[in-house]
């Protein structure tokens, strides 16, 4: 016979923003079932890095979650823009803000390691290693049928399970996809010099090559994103092949970089989920909004979604329903507007700033030069990694 168990809210998903939420949530006294299968979506490649703004870590500071133990992270003092021909420039300083840091730079897969740990370890939290199969809302319950054959009961489903959400689908949340024809190959590079806490972005026509600074001075993280077909050539090709290839797209300025690790290649895809939340149920995080990872925003802003979340329920009338939609529609007027903007900041990039050929991508490159025309952009940008944190209910 199926184990059934009651809890006051369901996650499926323990990535980042799942995990984060777990404890959150946990921490205020509410119990938290967990289902998490581990499955592709987990970063395993090891080679991936997160930038992390100063007001996720801010917020994952006040939910005993930051800083992270024994995993290193990297400061984020500036970020030099860069364009093909290497004539426009523009730096976002830390100082601009009156900050040490923009943020950190983190290994993706350890951000996840230690949030799930400490989830995991949380008061009245149970967690399945197990896989969601089938999600039914009832008036007053939500049911989650896992493979193993347990029945979760809830008083309120927690879609966290990224960008392939089956949950989404299930509950039957359009989606809108555009899928950019570009792939992101990571790995680790030696460079040939050191990085003084700076990261690089370099906009080439093919998209956006960026390196980011890790724990030791003289490495950094590669993110290339370029055209799928080229990334399926760069696959095929040596180490040497490959090192002569980056530094081409490069150029310079960091010295000679050299490949120190395996290679991890991801599509890129933006999505947006028509609407958050419906009777009993939440979408948080990339099962929610997913954005082209130029600006380093999937899941600061999915820690976004999980503090306003957090806020929504707690800030609710003593003894009302945690499941109920017109509570629920709080967090989504206050996330919406947010995630986006974010969306259509980051696709607008990678369009103009990839596309010299066109005129407005002209006008753009020279642009990058003059603060004034750029004005807009960077402090939105700076708003973004600044340590506030996110606009949260209205
Ligand atoms: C190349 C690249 C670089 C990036 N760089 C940055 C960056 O610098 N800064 C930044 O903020 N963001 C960055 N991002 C985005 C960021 O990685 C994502 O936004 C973030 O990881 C999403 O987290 P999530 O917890 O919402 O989803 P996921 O990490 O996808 O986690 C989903 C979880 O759900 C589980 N799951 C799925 N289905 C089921 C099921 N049926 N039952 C049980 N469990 C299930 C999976 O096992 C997984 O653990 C980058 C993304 C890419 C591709």
């Amino acid at each position: 016979m199926a184990v059934r168990s009651q809890s006051d809210v369901i996650i499926v998903g323990a990535g980042a923003v799942g995990s984060a939420l777990c404890h959150a949530l946990a921490l205020r006294g509410l119990t938290v079932a967990v289902v998490d299968a581990e499955r592709g979506a987990v970063e395993k490649s090891g080679v991936r890095t997160s930038a992390l703004t100063q007001a996720s870590c801010h917020w994952l500071g006040t939910q005993g979650l930051w800083p992270l133990g024994e995993t290193q992270t990297a400061p984020l003092r500036a970020l030099q823009v860069v364009n093909s021909s290497g004539h426009g420039r523009v730096r976002f300083e830390s100082q601009d803000l009156g900050l040490e840091n923009l943020g950190v730079i983190v290994n993706h897969g350890g951000l996840e390691t230690v949030l799930r740990t400490r989830a995991r370890a949380a008061p009245g939290v149970t967690w399945h290693d197990d896989s969601a199969q089938r999600v039914t809302i009832r008036e007053h319950v939500a049911e989650v049928a896992l493979a193993g054959g347990a029945v979760l009961h809830g008083s309120l489903l927690i879609a966290a399970d990224g960008a392939q959400s089956q949950l989404r689908e299930q509950l039957g949340v359009p989606v809108w996809q555009h899928h950019y024809g570009q792939t992101a190959i990571c790995a680790n590079i030696q460079l040939g010099t050191t990085h003084q806490d700076v990261a690089w972005q370099r906009f080439l026509p093919t998209g956006p090559i960026a390196l980011l600074p890790l724990p030791n001075p003289s490495q950094s993280s590669l993110i290339w994103s370029t055209t799928t077909s080229a990334a399926e050539h760069l696959r095929g090709l040596s180490d040497p092949q490959f090192n002569a290839a980056l530094n081409t797209a490069f150029g310079p300025e960091l010295g000679a970089l050299q490949s120190l690790s395996a290679r991890a290649h991801f599509p890129l895809i933006a999505s947006h989920a028509e609407h958050y939340v419906g009777s009993r149920f939440v979408l948080v995080g990339d099962a929610a909004h997913r954005v082209h990872p130029l600006a380093g925003q999937g899941v600061n802003l999915g820690f976004a979604d999980a503090q306003v979340l957090t806020e929504t329920l707690l800030h609710r009338d003593r003894d009302s329903d945690i499941g109920n939609r017109r509570l629920l529609r709080q967090y989504e007027r206050a996330r919406k507007a947010a995630n986006l903007s974010m969306l259509l900041a980051t696709d607008a990039l990678n369009r103009l700033f990839c596309n010299e050929a066109s005129w407005l991508g002209q006008i753009l490159t020279v642009g990058l030069n003059v603060t004034d025309t750029l004005g807009p952009l960077k402090a939105f940008f700076m708003k973004q990694a600044g340590a506030k944190p996110p606009v949260s209910l209205p």
